[in-house]
């Protein structure tokens, strides 16, 4: 069944040069690059905070590393809000202070914010987007622009265009699965254990902990992966776990969010009884924002795969340098990390490069893609989707949109070697 809505005219707001759609890790950075290029710059937001999944999602830390001026920006400025100095690393994530540094940072570049706001469709003159339609608490609008970066995690900018995608695998379009990240305090940190990956097992008196979580947590879930977090005695974890989720869905989604809550107080159970240093730590808080790794990937002029990470490739028309990280494959069907995931095997240590043609969408004009969703194939996203290579990534779409908007041209006609001079 369908229902025809009523043609109606909405409120027209025109006059930027870029609108950047998330504020995630890639969203930040993209709204400040293009703010500190000189473009009157909107960042639009459909939650009530800045940050994405690295805030709103409650994410433990920055993984995997790369070359990029604001990434160490971020880390810095951050870091300077750690009231505990010198007890977690400089990559360990405080959300409440991660997202005061981006509006500091937003502030700062001059760029417009505009929160709790969903980019629901586009305006198009031809094949080119030149515009967004959002609903909000306002009702809907239209915001027009000369450039548009998509930096929704979902690609949702790029997929109501009708730009090319898939989503998942390539065979058979399965996504990897969704966690609700939550926090515990109460924890003994000098005795705590911390196993940060899949294949950190960590012997106990009752037994191996991953060997011990598979068999008692409620399945899904089955893995432990705990992070120190900025403050004493609190621990972010990152164990609930739904498979089968499409993070396009709000069906999946709410699906997604109920499992992941029905495993946090098992979880806990869990923690209290076989995790040393745990054995008093209750909840105190989870993300208002439920962790979706994967969805639709886009088909660009370029496409990095496996090989070009896994061979550290170099591209000369590279928009992003020395980016390293593993195969993050979280199980598609289970707990742990999937067999085509590579962690400790990952044995690559030169860093990759991605090329500008990965951001440009490969038929649509006006728009650049940008974070997680850029194009890729599923293995080769499981490795560019850590945060610190999304805010790089980010960080060269700004450019990239600001040489558009100066020269007022079409991102697929922009000279790489003007983005590479900005960088
Ligand atoms: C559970 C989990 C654990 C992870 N662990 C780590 C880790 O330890 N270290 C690490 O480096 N990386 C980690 N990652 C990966 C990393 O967090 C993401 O890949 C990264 O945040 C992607 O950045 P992004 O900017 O592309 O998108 P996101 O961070 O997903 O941000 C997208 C933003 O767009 C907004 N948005 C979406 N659609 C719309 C719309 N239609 N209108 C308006 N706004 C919209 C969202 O609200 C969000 O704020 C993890 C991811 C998950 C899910």
């Amino acid at each position: 069944m369908f229902y025809t809505e009523k043609e109606k005219k909405i409120e027209l707001i025109e006059g930027y040069d870029v609108i950047v759609v998330g504020s995630g890790p890639s969203g930040i950075a993209a709204a400040i690059k293009s703010s500190e290029s000189g473009c009157k710059t909107l960042l639009i937001e459909k939650c009530g905070a800045v940050g994405g999944i690295s805030t709103t999602g409650m994410m433990s830390h920055f993984t995997g590393n790369v070359r990029s001026n604001l990434y160490e920006r971020i880390l810095k400025n951050a870091g300077e809000k750690n009231v505990f100095k010198g007890y977690a690393s400089r990559v360990t994530i405080d959300p409440e202070m991660l997202k005061n540094t981006y509006y500091e940072m937003l502030s700062k570049a001059g760029t417009e914010l505009l929160l709790y706001t969903f980019v629901c469709d586009v305006i198009t003159e031809d094949n080119r987007v030149c515009g967004v339609i959002t609903e909000s608490k306002s009702g809907r609008r239209a915001y027009k622009a000369k450039i548009i970066i998509d930096c929704s995690g979902d690609g949702d900018v790029a997929f109501f265009a009708g730009a090319e995608y898939f989503k998942g695998r390539e065979e058979d379009g399965k996504m990897q699965p969704a966690t609700l990240m939550f926090k515990v305090g109460g924890v003994d940190t000098d005795r705590a254990v911390f196993p940060g990956s899949f294949e950190t097992e960590v012997e106990t008196e009752k037994g191996e902990l991953q060997s011990l979580a598979k068999k008692i947590l409620p399945y899904p879930a089955g893995h432990v992966l705990l992070y120190k977090s900025t403050i004493p005695g609190t621990v972010t974890c990152n164990m609930t776990n739904c498979v089968d989720v499409d993070g396009t869905k709000a069906e999946d989604l709410t699906r997604a969010e109920t499992v992941c809550r029905s495993q946090m107080e098992p979880i806990v159970e869990f923690l209290r009884e076989y995790a040393p240093g745990y054995e008093k730590c209750y909840i105190t808080g989870a993300a208002s924002l439920i962790g979706i790794r994967e969805t639709r990937h886009f088909k660009g002029l370029k496409t990095i795969n496996e090989t070009d990470i896994a061979e550290a490739r170099f591209f000369d028309d590279w928009v992003v340098r020395d980016a390293y990280f593993n195969f993050d494959v979280h199980n598609l069907t289970g707990s742990g990390l999937d067999k085509t995931g590579s962690q400790k095997k990952f044995t690559q240590k030169k860093g990759y490069t991605i090329p500008y043609g990965c951001l440009v969408p490969v038929k649509t004009d006006g728009l650049l893609l940008s974070g997680r969703n850029i194009s890729g194939t599923h293995m080769a996203h499981s490795n560019f989707r850590a945060m610190p290579i999304c805010v790089a990534i980010g960080e060269a779409a700004g450019a990239a949109a600001s040489i558009a908007v100066k020269k007022n041209i079409q991102p697929r006609e922009v000279n790489v070697a003007e983005i590479q001079n900005l960088l």
